[in-house]
Formats: C-alpha cells, sequence, structure tokens
C-alpha cells in the first residue's frame, strides 16, 4: 500500500484508510432503523457542508446521475447551458440527451460567466433553467455562484448547480445564495470513493419538478426526496459506501467546514506561487490557466509550453511516486492537473511539487532547442 498523501488526481481523489475499512462492514438492510439511522447521520453532517436546512439527497450513482435528475426535474422548455470547459458541455450535452433544447452560452476555457453575461443572456430568450459548473475540473475555473445566482432567481428562472470538485472544498452557501438546485459526487473534494452522489433541492425547484411529465424513475428527484424523508433511498442503495461517508463525515465535522474551505485556499495558493517560480527552478515554464481571482481551491490547470508534453510530465511524477492528472477535454493536449483536494493538506502537497519539479526538470532537459 502507497502512503497516504500521493495521490493527486483531480477526482477520485485519496480516500484515508479508516474509511476505506469503514465498507467491510457487514451488510445491513435498507428497509429499517439500522439503515435510518446511517441515512440520518450521514445527511445531517452533508447538510453542514451544503449549507442548507433542506434533505440532502443521497443517489447511488456517480455525479452524472444527479446532473441528468438534475436537468429532468427543471420545467418543460430551453435549457441554458453555460459553457466553460469539459464538464460543463457535458451538461449541455445532457441536458440534449434528455431532449431539451439548449442555447449555449459559451466563455472562453479558463474564464467564468459573470452575472452580466447571464443577464444578457437571460433578456434575450425564455429559459426553463441555467447549467452551470462552479468548479470547472477541466480548467481549474471557480465561477461566482452568489452573483449568478441572484440574476438567475431575479429573471425567475432556476440555477442547476454542479459543485462535484467545489462542495467541500470551496466556499458553497445553498440556502443564502438561494440555489434551487446543487449536486455533488462523493469522490471529489469529499474524499470518498466513487459510487454515491448527493444533491440539495429546494422546495421550490421539488414542487416544480413534480409537475414534469417524464421525469424517469431512478433519477427522479422528486421520489428521492420523498424516501430522504423517511432516512431511506428509493432503490436498494450502495449501503457499504454510506458507512465509509459515515466515517468520513464525522471527520469532516471535526475539522469544520469552514477550515476545510481555508486549507484548500491554502492548498491552491501554494500551487499558484509554486507554478509562478517553474521556470526559474526547472527551465519549463508554467501558467495556471485560470487567472486570479477565478481560481478554483481544489485543482489547478497548468499550461505547458509549446512543444512539451504534458503527459511526459505527468509520467515523471508517476515514476517519483506521485499521482496527478492529465489534461481534459480541449486542453488535453497542453496542460496537466493537480487535484490538492479532499484530505490533502499544504504541507503534504510539497512531497507532489518536488515531484513534479524533478519531473519537469527532466522534460526541460530533453526538449528540443
Ligand atoms: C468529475 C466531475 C463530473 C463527473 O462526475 P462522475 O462522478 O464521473 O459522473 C462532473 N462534473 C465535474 C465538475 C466533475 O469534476
Amino acid at each position: 500500500m502507497t502512503a497516504f498523501g500521493t495521490f493527486f488526481l483531480p477526482g477520485p481523489t485519496e480516500v484515508r484508510p479508516d474509511v476505506l475499512a469503514a465498507m467491510t462492514r457487514a451488510m445491513i438492510g435498507h428497509r429499517g432503523a439500522d439503515f435510518e439511522a446511517v441515512y440520518r447521520e450521514v445527511a445531517d453532517g452533508l447538510r453542514k457542508v451544503f449549507r442548507t436546512s433542506q434533505p440532502v439527497l443521497i443517489a447511488t450513482a456517480s455525479a452524472t446521475g444527479l446532473m441528468e435528475a438534475g436537468v429532468r426535474g427543471l420545467p418543460e422548455g430551453r435549457v441554458l447551458a453555460i459553457v466553460n470547459g469539459a464538464f460543463s458541455e457535458r451538461f449541455a450535452r445532457i441536458a440534449e440527451a434528455c431532449g431539451r433544447p439548449v442555447t449555449v452560452l459559451r466563455v472562453p476555457d479558463g474564464q467564468v460567466a459573470t452575472a452580466d453575461d447571464l443577464r444578457d443572456a437571460l433578456r434575450r430568450d425564455r429559459f426553463a433553467g441555467v447549467t452551470v459548473v462552479h468548479s470547472e475540473t477541466s480548467t481549474g475555473a471557480l465561477t461566482d455562484l452568489e452573483s449568478l445566482g441572484a440574476v438567475a432567481r431575479a429573471h425567475g428562472v432556476p440555477l442547476v448547480v454542479d459543485s462535484v470538485t467545489g462542495l467541500a472544498g470551496a466556499p458553497l452557501e445553498c440556502d443564502a445564495w438561494g440555489l434551487p438546485f446543487v449536486l455533488t459526487g462523493s469522490q471529489k473534494a469529499l474524499a470518498l470513493p466513487p459510487g454515491l452522489a448527493f444533491a440539495v433541492a429546494q422546495p421550490a425547484f421539488l414542487a416544480a419538478a413534480a409537475q414534469v411529465p417524464g421525469r424517469g424513475l431512478y433519477l427522479d428527484v422528486v421520489e428521492m426526496a420523498a424516501f430522504a424523508a423517511k432516512g431511506q433511498t428509493p432503490n436498494t442503495p450502495a449501503i457499504s459506501l454510506f458507512f465509509a461517508a459515515q466515517v468520513q463525515l464525522r471527520h469532516l465535522l471535526a475539522e469544520g467546514i469552514e477550515a476545510r474551505w481555508a486549507r484548500h485556499a491554502a492548498m491552491a495558493d501554494r500551487t499558484a506561487a509554486w507554478a509562478a517560480g517553474a521556470e526559474t527552478r526547472t527551465g519549463v515554464a508554467l501558467q495556471v490557466v485560470a487567472p486570479p481571482g477565478n481560481r478554483s481551491p481544489t485543482v489547478t490547470a497548468l499550461r505547458v509550453p509549446k512543444g512539451t508534453d504534458p503527459a511526459a510530465v505527468v509520467a515523471g511524477a508517476k515514476a517519483r511516486g506521485f499521482v496527478i492528472g492529465g489534461g481534459y477535454g480541449a486542453l488535453k493536449g497542453e496542460t496537466f492537473r493537480i487535484g490538492h483536494m479532499g484530505d490533502h493538506t499544504r504541507d503534504g502537497l510539497e512531497g507532489c511539487l518536488e515531484a513534479v519539479d524533478d519531473a519537469l526538470r527532466d522534460v526541460g532537459r530533453r526538449r528540443p532547442g
């Protein structure tokens, strides 16, 4: 087994050994008091993470499942998809696959949509809902959900938020920011194994969803909410993953959500400062894709110079015992990514950055000219 603190993929992320071990607990039935107690502990813990007084929906699915559920719960009509990278692009594709007409509000990779961008788009046409990604994992850009939430609310259009690499790493206030539907997956900043997805739906979103035909069954937010009220799930859940979530939420609440946000901000700041000095140290210049002010605290995408293969940097880090992420989507050939999220620490990150430095020196030496 490798030591904790070596796996810096932007999802799945490294999972604490005691959280992994919780999954070896003996089975319990999913209809009954034993499971309900587990469900309630997990959901209550997550409410503090989502910053909501609403019930938390828990699906046995990857995050994409709840992206689809959110779209399917929107009133009938055209969806506005804010696209600023590969995951927000996926959100637009999901809406299309659900049979929705889609208008794309396109923002350059690394940038984020502003309140003015959204206001202009909402004035041009009528929309049933807006999809947006909080932390765009392909570029490392963080969207300001508070301001977009206010604009969408003023237009009476529900926002469906993917905070898969945001929640538990980046500040997010479901209730205070009036966000109608926010979803995440287990395997990113929550640092759980993949397989569960979590969402908060505000009452108005659920009331509107109940009127929408063709929501399907497995991904029906109305059905999930009805069962969540009983501390249950509509179908057999991944019970072992609930055991893991129960243990991880105890860790998370012991740290405190605000301390967790601060730890992630410190890791992102350190990564940016390290990148700024890369050329001096290694001969290879690195550019953080997202501009200051719009950077995600959980993931940094780094652009390498033309003629440098980012896959060689990833391979070099791996040879030194550290896993980082390659480029993703349109930026695949020009970037690599460091996932500084979950239970990693500012000090623990140093080993990873040193390994990447060594990999960059190797790559720099091999470069022609
Ligand atoms: C990882 C990720 C997803 C997809 O999650 P799955 O669990 O693989 O379905 C969606 N959106 C963002 C922003 C992600 O980082």
